[in-house]
């Protein structure tokens, strides 16, 4: 354990149950921390609330109790045991893959947790969980009982939408863990090395997981994938394309794995292209759609830069009846903002250029440190050098299984707009 006692005047964003301690608020350090937890104490000697420690990060602890009790395998039980409430209220039995356990939105500040049907996924976001990782996996088996978990570090190549662990970056270093047998009580290890790039497609197979959602077949690449393998926080955001699909030309950029294509093939589109610059996502992409009975033809799968892309087709006069732009996290610091904001007023106003009269742009941005209202008025002007007008029909973020702790905004990432574009 290790004692952090806070410069006078500085425990206010505790006091409120913010679960962020930045390390400028920090006057001494005391102890190891070498077990991850952190016990934060006020000028006066007060203790104030315990968390995970990450001595490495800016934000030196993650406050995960303030009401005295210990950080133990019983409250992370506890803590999964209410996220499991919560999921079993809203996930409908067409829906294999969503979130279990959404970090400070479940009060587990740092940890992931996501379900692709069997297989759980748990992400361990900061240095501080990573000392946690053999007993959050304990919890997690014994809560949410999937056929296997698999552990993925992020490190400082953290969860999109929050802000970043300056130094210290730590890959991505997957380990997969067998499931205990249902009788017993601890957790078996058997870890296998974490893969390279370049290997062949047999390595690749190993890493999907097909689960369902809404009815749809889908694979996350649970191991070399994006996040845990798989964009669950798009799940409401697909099911509205889905809705509004029928005889639609769809252009889906930075498609990732396509899931918005087949959600809009779903629903009935015309054609669905899809934009990524990895030829991986490309491949998993093509599969996805021939999971779901969908032609994959050449065309339709394009790799490339989609600032590019863009250009290209505003050249040749393209006309789109929707465009999904989700790009990754321009912005991954505060120092990133600025440009962060060119670069989604430049994709914007390019992709809004494309959008046929009375069609739909659903852009969106998964930057927390650009909120919605910047994020906004970005693409408001995006709109005025494009030259068109568009009218905002709806505002879409991450869904119910992506709770959002009050004490917490910065945990609301995921901004999506709908627009529809209108006579100028
Ligand atoms: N919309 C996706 C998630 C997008 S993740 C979904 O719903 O599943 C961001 C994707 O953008 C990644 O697949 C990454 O390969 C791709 N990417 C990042 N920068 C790019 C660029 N400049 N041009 C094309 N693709 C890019």
């Amino acid at each position: 354990m290790i004692r952090l006692t806070l410069k006078p005047g500085r425990d206010e964003s505790v006091r409120r149950r913010h679960p962020w301690l930045f390390s400028g608020a920090v006057a001494e350090a005391r102890g190891d921390g070498s077990d991850g937890v952190a016990q934060v104490v006020d000028a006066g000697g007060e203790t104030l609330a315990l968390g995970s420690y990450s001595s490495d990060s800016q934000i030196v602890a993650r406050l995960w109790s303030f009401g005295g009790g210990p950080i133990d395998s019983s409250l992370f039980r506890s803590r999964f045991a209410q996220a499991r409430t919560l999921r079993e209220r809203l996930v409908r039995p067409a829906t294999t893959g969503y979130r279990l356990v959404n970090s400070e939105g479940d009060r587990c500040p740092g940890v992931l947790l996501d379900r692709y049907a069997g297989a759980a996924v748990l992400e361990l976001t900061t240095g501080g969980t990573e000392n946690w990782e053999a007993m959050l996996v304990e919890a997690a088996q014994e809560v949410f009982t999937p056929d296997r978990i698999l552990v993925r570090r992020s490190g400082a190549d953290r969860d999109r939408g929050q802000l970043p662990l300056p130094g210290g970056a730590r890959g991505v270093s997957p380990r997969l863990m067998s499931a205990p047998a249902a009788t017993e009580g601890r957790a078996s290890r058997s870890e296998r090395p974490a893969e390279g790039r370049g290997e062949g497609r047999d390595s690749a197979e190993l890493s999907l997981v097909p689960f369902s959602e809404n009815g749809l077949s889908f694979f996350a690449d649970v191991i070399q994938g994006q996040k845990t393998g798989f964009f669950l926080d798009q799940r409401d955001n697909r099911a509205r394309l889905r809705a509004l699909a029928a005889d639609q030309r769809v252009l889906n950029l930075f498609s990732y794995s396509g899931a918005f294509s087949v959600a809009a093939l779903a629903g009935g589109a015309a054609r669905a292209v899809d934009v990524d610059s990895s030829e991986r996502a490309l491949d998993l992409a093509r599969r996805q759609r021939q999971a779901n009975s969908f032609a994959a033809s050449e065309v339709d799968f394009v790799r490339a830069d989609v600032f590019e892309d863009l250009r290209r087709r505003v050249e040749a006069r393209e006309e789109w009846d929707i465009i999904v732009c989700d790009p990754p996290a321009f912005a991954k610091k505060r120092s990133d903002v600025e440009r962060a904001a060119r670069g989604y007023k430049d994709i914007n106003r390019l992709a809004m250029k494309l959008v046929a009269l009375d069609g739909l742009l659903l852009t969106c941005s998964c930057s927390g440190l650009v909120d919605a209202s910047l994020f906004q008025k970005i693409v408001f002007s995006a709109g005025l050098e494009a030259g068109h007008s568009f009218s905002l029909i709806a505002r879409q973020g991450a869904g119910e299984d992506h709770p959002v702790s009050l004490d917490c905004p910065e945990g609301e990432y995921l901004k999506g707009l709908w627009l529809k574009r209108v006579d100028s």
